[in-house]
């Protein structure tokens, strides 16, 4: 669903920090990226979302073709959901309303958005339901755990209704038991729906737990690229 061709990202400093990188990913592939902090794997997932434009290379997605302009950048956004590692919540809003400002793509501003249309305001309480917290619905985020406010980014990247989900170290700040637990959800989620996901760890077991690829980076490279069977036997 989505292919780099010999993609590379060097910073204005200067910093070479992807090298010529190509990769196909398949549609409900669940792809964990693993590497040390520096290796690439922000700038990798940053370009997969058009936020870090390649300096060199292309990346074709399904269905609306190369992102280089900023049509289809639009698009393939919309349907891609972000989860970053301090889940980038606004505290003071609620957990539902959280969730409805991944709508923001469907919309053409925040007033059209609050108040929320009625079918995305469904729609919103639907994936809160699939995180389980339906009941903290309208609890302020600032109100919650760790790992409940990663659920609310979680059901925020679905309340897009997203094809592909990228996640940027989505559990680094959560204690092992819960990272388990939110990884767990993330991946029961995106295997039902058939999203595909691209989510950075640095924990080589929760890599061979989770991924059904793992793809290993550093210096900016990849170092490997298995699916978690070979890995297993290579490491
Ligand atoms: P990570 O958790 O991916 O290791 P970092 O702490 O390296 O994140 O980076 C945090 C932020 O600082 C990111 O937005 C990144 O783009 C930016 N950043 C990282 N390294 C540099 C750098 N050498 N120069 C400028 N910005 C940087
Ligand atoms: P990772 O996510 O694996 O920690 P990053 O993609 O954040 O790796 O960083 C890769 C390299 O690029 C690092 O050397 C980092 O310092 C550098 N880097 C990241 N973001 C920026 C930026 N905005 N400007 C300059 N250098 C950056």
């Amino acid at each position: 669903m989505l292919a780099l061709n010999r993609v590379a990202v060097t910073y204005g400093n200067g910093t070479q920090a992807l090298k010529p990188t190509s990769l196909k990913l398949a549609q409900g592939q669940f792809v964990v990226l693993l590497g040390r902090s520096g290796a690439g794997k922000s700038t990798l997932i940053r370009t997969l979302n058009g936020l870090v434009a390649p300096t060199s290379g292309s990346i074709i997605a399904d269905g609306v073709g190369s992102l280089d302009g900023e049509r289809a950048l639009r698009v393939h956004r919309r349907r891609t959901g972000m989860i970053f590692q301090q889940h980038q919540l606004i505290g003071r809003l609620s957990a539902l309303d959280n969730v409805m400002t991944g709508r923001l793509g469907y919309h053409s501003s925040f007033r059209t958005l609050f108040p929320l249309p009625r079918s995305d305001r469904q729609l919103g309480l639907e994936c809160l339901a699939r995180v389980g917290l339906l009941d903290k619905a309208l609890v302020r985020a600032d109100q919650l755990s760790g790992g409940q406010q990663q659920r609310v980014g979680i059901a925020r990247a679905l309340v897009q209704q997203p094809r592909l989900i990228l996640a940027d170290e989505p559990v680094a700040s959560l204690d092992p038991e819960t990272a388990v637990e939110v990884l767990s959800q993330l991946r029961h989620i995106c295997t039902t729906d058939g999203i595909t996901a691209v989510i950075s760890l640095h924990q080589i077991d929760l890599a061979r737990r989770f991924g059904d690829r793992v793809i290993a980076m550093r210096d900016g490279s990849v170092v490997a690229d298995a699916s978690v069977d070979e890995l297993t036997d290579q490491m």
